[in-house]
């Protein structure tokens, strides 16, 4: 079996890659069990480096890796060059745990209590197309460096730069069997992590309804489990804030990725004095966005990924009141423009959905409790941004918003040292931060008498 993979950018076949199946998936993770308990025993200090090698592997082929996702996802070439180097970065910022995953002296009467962080074994990474490599750094960085081994399934659409990825492991030395990468079918090859004993734990990253099915695939063998689900993240604009600064930042948060970002700041709510204001601005900023070839370095938004998706996102378009919009290009490939909606109610499709492409709502509100209350009218709680020049307000909002991410006075909010995750259905545990490495352990007691 093998799947066609599309270029976002032309619409052309530019590759057919295997598709795994059950049987081979199965071979696959048997591997990385008899790959373990060798990669458990590497010594602290030797696994580090061969960590730190893989990094400098990963960057030596910075652009190659970049140039294939944009081929293969049509990112811009200036994402996927950060994408590849958010790869190298973690596996440097966990490269640094081996030495460092500790143990706990508790006192206690009569004799010595210790604890260990102990590593699971197998750990299945299911990867979706809109960041292929972070997410799946974001995986197995952690879990290597925890003494794990890790099987790994790159979303169908976008598998070219994690099969790269896993052959740049071989090369910078990580054993045969570690870090194995299984292209297939989620229904084949994810399905089948859930349902295999050997493997112990599932991080998932993609939609809110397979990962609800995944979760309860788990349940059945009480099986570990990290979700990173969808969002519908505000973008909070309050009037005292320098309004043409936040107008002038608002497309890049709803548009980067052309949208299919879990974080994008999908809605912006926007206090009503300053309301026509923004809205005004933001047309500006829209309108003036360089929709292009994504191989090209000027430019800041190319297609979305597929086809499906493209025609999923217009399906949300047909149905908003748009108030204006971005360019793109005519002729073949999966392009939209940038896309303002302005929304009066808060039961639209658009303003309560993900949509996953370069759709933003638009909304007024009037106070600082009607924007939480706004904002927290989602069963999503990913991301969001407050603006404003007001840092008690700034505090109190980004306090009072049920998500897991929030930024004042900025957008950014996904750092390899800081921990990352959603409250509500927008996700289970959190990724990258500091303590990564102990999701990917089981925490053991041990009592010695004396
Ligand atoms: P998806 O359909 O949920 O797929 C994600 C991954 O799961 C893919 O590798 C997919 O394989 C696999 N999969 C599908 N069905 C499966 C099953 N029954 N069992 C096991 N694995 C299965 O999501 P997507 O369409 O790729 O990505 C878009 C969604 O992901 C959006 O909702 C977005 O918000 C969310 N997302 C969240 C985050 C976050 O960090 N919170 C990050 C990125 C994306 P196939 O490729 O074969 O379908
Ligand atoms: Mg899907």
């Amino acid at each position: 079996m093998t799947t066609t993979l599309i270029s976002p950018v032309t619409g052309e076949t530019i590759g057919e890659v295997p598709s795994a199946s059950q049987t081979e998936t199965d071979t696959a993770v048997e591997r990385a069990q008899e790959a373990f308990g060798p990669w458990r025993d590497v010594a602290p200090g030797e696994r580090a480096r061969l960590l730190r090698r893989f990094a400098a592997v990963v960057d030596d082929h910075n652009e190659e890796l970049a140039q294939l996702e944009v081929r293969n996802a049509g990112h811009t070439i200036g994402n996927a060059r950060w994408e590849a180097g958010n790869v190298r970065d973690c596996l440097n910022y966990y490269s640094a745990a081996p030495e460092r995953l500790f143990g706990r002296q508790i006192p206690v009467a009569g004799g010595v209590d210790i604890t260990f962080h102990e590593p699971l074994g197998v750990v299945g990474i299911i990867v979706p197309w809109n960041f292929p490599m972070p997410i799946a750094g974001w995986g197995f960085a952690p879990a290597l460096a925890a003494g794990n081994t890790v099987v790994l399934k790159p979303a169908e659409l976008t598998p070219l730069t994690a099969i790269r990825l896993g052959e740049l492991a071989l090369e910078a030395g990580i054993p045969e069997g570690v870090l194995t990468v299984i292209p297939g079918k989620g229904s084949v090859v994810g399905e089948r992590f859930v349902t295999h004993p050997l493997v112990r734990k599932i991080a998932f990253t993609g939609s809110t309804t397979v990962g609800k099915q995944i979760m309860a695939g788990c349940a059945d063998q009480v099986k570990k489990v990290t979700l990173e689900l969808g969002g519908k993240s505000a973008n909070i604009v309050f009037a005292d804030t320098d309004i043409a600064a936040a107008a002038a930042a608002a497309p890049n948060a709803a548009f980067d990725n052309s949208g299919q970002d879990c974080c994008a700041r999908s809605r912006i709510l926007v206090q009503r004095t300053a309301y026509d204001e923004f809205v005004g601005r933001l047309e500006e900023a829209v309108t003036a966005m360089r929709v292009a070839d994504p191989g090209q370095e000027s430019t800041e938004m190319g297609p979305l990924v597929s086809e499906g998706q493209r025609a999923s996102v217009q399906a949300y378009i047909d149905g908003a009141n748009v108030a204006f919009t971005g360019s793109a290009p005519d002729g073949p490939g999966w392009w939209l423009p940038p896309t303002v909606v302005e929304s009066t109610s808060t039961d639209e499709k658009v303003w309560r959905e993900e949509v996953f492409g370069p759709v933003v709502a638009v909304m007024p509100f009037d106070d600082e409790e009607e924007a939480v209350t706004l904002a927290n009218d989602s069963e999503y709680g990913l991301s969001g941004s407050i603006f404003t020049n007001d840092l008690g307000r700034g505090m109190r909002v980004a306090r009072g918003v049920e998500a897991g991410n929030l930024s004042v006075n900025s957008h950014a909010s996904v750092r390899y040292w800081t921990p990352f995750g959603g409250y509500k259905q927008s996700g289970l545990g959190r990724e990258l931060g500091p303590d990564a490495p102990h999701a990917f352990t089981e925490e053991k007691n041990v009592f010695i008498a004396h």
